[in-house]
């Protein structure tokens, strides 16, 4: 790089892989800095974390992220959802596209192609699970997005959680029966489940009973605990 300004560098043919990728990033970078030597970006100069702000892709912030990450709920729940949210689960409906299975139609009920919007919104399965949750959390769950649903909603923050602990637990059960369907070719009840999950969370539930301070939450809670 001797006498020559570092922007302009190119490395030799035979040098080792390392250092051409090295200048690979160089070259990436140099699109940050002025033609008298300044980054752009930061004022006082170049550092590691403005460097890193600069060359990431940026994406639309997301609405969904504390409804998705939270203390609240179990974290499998969570990397589910996470995931659902992202429509970044492999469905088949990607699989038949990549051409590594020969038809696309759901597990659980045979019928649709499957896909994020069937599986955890249109199929008869989902719809029988929210509506047994529904009746569980005496709430009129909304089927198309409950994420988004729940967001809406001006509950006290426990009702909101709690009721967000639920959902997680069953996008994660559909999502462990549509797997259970596909291994093992056996799908559990619609009410087995919602049993199941209500084992699952009810220790987790109780803990919280006394941090609800008003009576009509305090009455909601207990009918969802037991
Ligand atoms: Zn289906």
């Amino acid at each position: 790089m001797k006498d020559v300004p570092w922007s302009f560098y190119q490395p030799k043919p035979d040098v080792s892989w390392a250092w051409k990728t090295i200048c690979k990033v160089k070259d990436k970078f140099s699109a940050g800095f002025s033609s008298t030597g300044l980054w752009l970006s930061r004022p006082s100069g170049y550092s590691v974390s403005s460097g890193y702000q600069w060359i990431r892709p940026k994406y639309p912030a997301v609405t969904w992220d504390k409804m998705v990450w939270n203390s609240w709920c179990i974290a499998k729940h969570s990397f589910i959802t996470w995931l659902l949210a992202r429509e970044a689960l492999q469905l088949k409906d990607k699989l038949l596209l990549l051409g590594i299975i020969p038809d696309d139609r759901c597990f659980l009920c045979g019928i649709a192609s499957e896909t994020h919007q069937h599986l955890f919104i249109q199929c008869c399965y989902t719809r029988k699970l929210i509506a047994l949750l529904s009746q569980k959390l005496h709430l009129g769950l909304h089927v198309a997005n409950l994420l988004v649903w729940l967001q809406t909603k001006p509950w006290a923050r426990i009702k909101k959680m709690v009721t967000l602990v639920w959902i997680q637990a069953l996008y994660y059960s559909i999502w462990h029966q549509r797997n259970k369907a596909r291994l093992e070719g056996v799908v559990q009840r619609p009410e087995n489940v919602v049993q199941q999950v209500q084992c699952l969370l009810k220790c987790r539930l109780l803990e919280w009973h006394a941090c609800i301070k008003r009576s009509s939450d305090r009455a909601w809670f207990k009918t969802v605990i037991y």
